[in-house]
């Protein structure tokens, strides 16, 4: 694996004007991937990991929106990018697998057309009889035993474990750089979720596709990612390879997340976390995690980047 990030966000600050005032979304991210990594997002639900995933394929679009820092995939800024400079590059070397198949596919078009229509966006040499063998080629690799059959459904004649399938081929067709998937599966069943994420990791080495999952199921992440970063309230508070994040963590907020994760053993009850995200039109100054820190104190308001081990970056003071 190559040692130099083929994706990365660089200090991205996200404010979105609001009735209620301005909100702070994403508060200096940082993060990177490697060709071929599978690299993880977790926190909880409303931290900003999907609005991360967003904007890192440009679908957020808001008028009243003000982005800051950068996101380089393979030496371009995605944020210096506008509609038709996107047109090259979603779909094409960055891609998304969203977390409900039904919603993300159109249901008004076949699944042939959706695929054919995703592959010559990418290859606009393609003629249209290349296009449906590769697409009936993607179908098979997914392990779809009647790719035809597929190919002339509509979304809605089909199982949403089959949509998950097409959508995972729609997002690998064109050979990205980076996959970013979206709690993929998890508006289905846990067979469901766990053969999406096999396939995903299969079809992503095949093509050397480096991969960030958004998650806040920790026992996934742990079965599916070889690095982490844990985000709360718009902040990446720390990251860690996934044996030390699990053995050694150190960031209370990670620690309270763990610690909240239901065991099948029952050893001991999942403990939740006390409070709530903060409100992003007025959080606190400093750590954003301090009105819910068992360990606050004055130093909190402007808590450095700690590194225990090498790759193993923590946002506190202890
Ligand atoms: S910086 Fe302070 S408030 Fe924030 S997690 Fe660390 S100890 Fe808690």
């Amino acid at each position: 694996m190559s040692t130099d990030p083929v994706f990365s966000i660089e200090n991205l600050h996200l404010r979105i004007r609001q009735f209620e005032g301005e909100a702070h979304i994403l508060n200096g991210v940082n993060l990177h991937l490697r060709a071929g990594e599978r690299v993880a997002l977790v926190g909880e639900s409303g931290c900003g990991k999907s609005s991360t995933a967003m904007m890192s394929l440009g679908l957020m679009e808001a008028r009243s929106m003000r982005a800051e820092g950068r996101i380089i995939l393979d030496g371009t800024d995605l944020l210096s990018l506008r509609r038709r400079g996107w047109q090259g590059v979603r779909g094409r070397q960055i891609s998304m697998i969203f977390q409900d198949p039904g919603a993300a596919l159109n249901p008004v078009f076949t699944v042939g057309d959706q695929l054919v229509t995703a592959i010559r966006r990418g290859n606009p040499s393609k003629s249209r009889s290349d296009a449906q063998g590769l697409a009936t080629d993607g179908l098979r690799q997914v392990h779809i035993n009647d790719p035809e059959r597929v190919m002339s459904s509509y979304p809605f004649q089909l199982s949403g474990g089959l949509n998950q399938r097409v959508l995972i081929t729609m997002a690998l067709i064109n050979r990205p750089k980076v996959v970013v998937a979206d709690e993929p599966g998890s508006a289905l069943d846990v067979t469901v979720q766990e053969q999406t994420l096999r396939l995903m990791t299969e079809l992503c080495a095949d093509v050397d596709a480096a991969v960030l999952l958004i998650s806040h199921n920790l026992g996934v992440v742990r079965r599916f990612a070889q690095r982490i970063y844990v985000m709360y309230s718009g902040t990446i508070v720390e990251e860690a390879d996934t044996a030390t994040l699990f053995s050694a963590p150190r960031h209370p907020y990670t620690k309270a997340l763990l610690a909240a994760v239901p065991r099948l053993t029952g050893e001991r009850l999942p403990e939740p976390i006390p409070g709530r995200v903060p409100d992003y039109t007025d959080p606190p100054v400093g750590c954003r995690f301090r009105p819910r820190c068992p360990h606050q104190r004055s130093e909190c308001v402007d808590p450095p980047f700690a590194e225990p081990a090498p790759g193993h970056r923590v946002r506190c003071v202890l």
